[in-house]
This record gives structure tokens, sequence and C-alpha cells, in this order.
């Protein structure tokens, strides 16, 4: 199933690590490895699609019932004030990886974002914390 050369096709087959915090038949979340706050997941429906235009409806609801999961069960865990719900399709909105994903990306008011590259570690604590109370 998928893209050799997709690396989102590559986590989901278990070729390439990531700090997994939810995954069944369909979809798989995990940390995003250059989070904007600590706490950034990405929601990712299993089978390849680039854009959300492509995606079908059953996939558009799935992908959107386990982004408010998370996102739920991420301001409970990190004690957020706001949580961004994000999906860039094509390039020119940003897109980097073209496999479709949805960001879950939590928001404080004291605190500006910073984003920047996350250990390993780091990723993996939070990574049990949202697990936690999904
Ligand atoms: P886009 O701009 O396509 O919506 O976002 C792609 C996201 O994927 C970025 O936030 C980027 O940090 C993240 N990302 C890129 N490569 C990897 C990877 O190998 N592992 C993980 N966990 N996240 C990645
Ligand atoms: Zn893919």
């Amino acid at each position: 199933m998928g893209n050799a050369d997709c690396i989102f096709c590559r986590i989901t087959r278990g070729e390439a690590p990531a700090s997994v915090v939810y995954e069944d038949e369909d979809i798989i979340a995990f940390m995003d490895i250059r989070p904007v706050n600590p706490g950034h997941t990405l929601v990712v429906p299993k089978r390849h699609y680039a854009y959300i235009w492509e995606l079908p409806d059953e996939e558009v609801g799935k992908l959107f019932v386990t982004a408010r999961r998370i996102a739920a069960a991420t301001k409970e865990a990190l004690d957020a004030d706001g949580v961004r719900i994000v999906q860039l399709s094509g390039r020119a909105a940003g897109q980097e990886v073209f496999h479709v994903h949805v960001h879950v990306i939590p928001y404080y008011d004291a605190k500006a974002p910073q984003r920047r590259r996350a250990t390993q570690e780091e990723l993996e604590r939070i990574a049990a914390e949202i697990r936690k109370r999904l």
C-alpha cells in the first residue's frame, strides 16, 4: 500500500520512525518533528492521496473526527488555551509533504510560538501524555 518515496507512507508502513499518538486501520497520527508549539500532531489517512480535494468523503469524515479527538486530548494534556486544526493542499498554500495530513497545533495565551526541531525524547514524552487522554 502507498507510495515508496512518500515519507508519510513510510511512517504508515513502519519503515520510518515516528512518535505515534493514535492508529487504526485507516488513520495514523504522530508528532510533527518540527512543532510550531510542543504537542503539534499530524493526522494522516493511511491511503496515499496528495490533496484534500482527492479524498473520498468517508475519509474526510474520519480524518476530521480523529483531528477533533486529538485536539481535545492535546488541550487537556498540555493545558492549551486554544488549538488550530489546519490543512494545506498545494504548494501555493504552503504544502511541503504531498500526502494529505491535518495539523493539530496547541496555542497558549502567554506564549508566542517558537518553531524548532524537537528531540525524539521530547516527542515521545508529549505523545505519551496525549495518548493517555484519547
Ligand atoms: P505541510 O506544510 O505539508 O502541511 O506540513 C508538513 C509537515 O510535516 C511539517 O510540519 C513538517 O515539520 C512535518 N514533517 C516533515 N517530515 C516529517 C517526518 O519525517 N516526520 C514527521 N513526524 N514530521 C515531518
Ligand atoms: Zn504517502
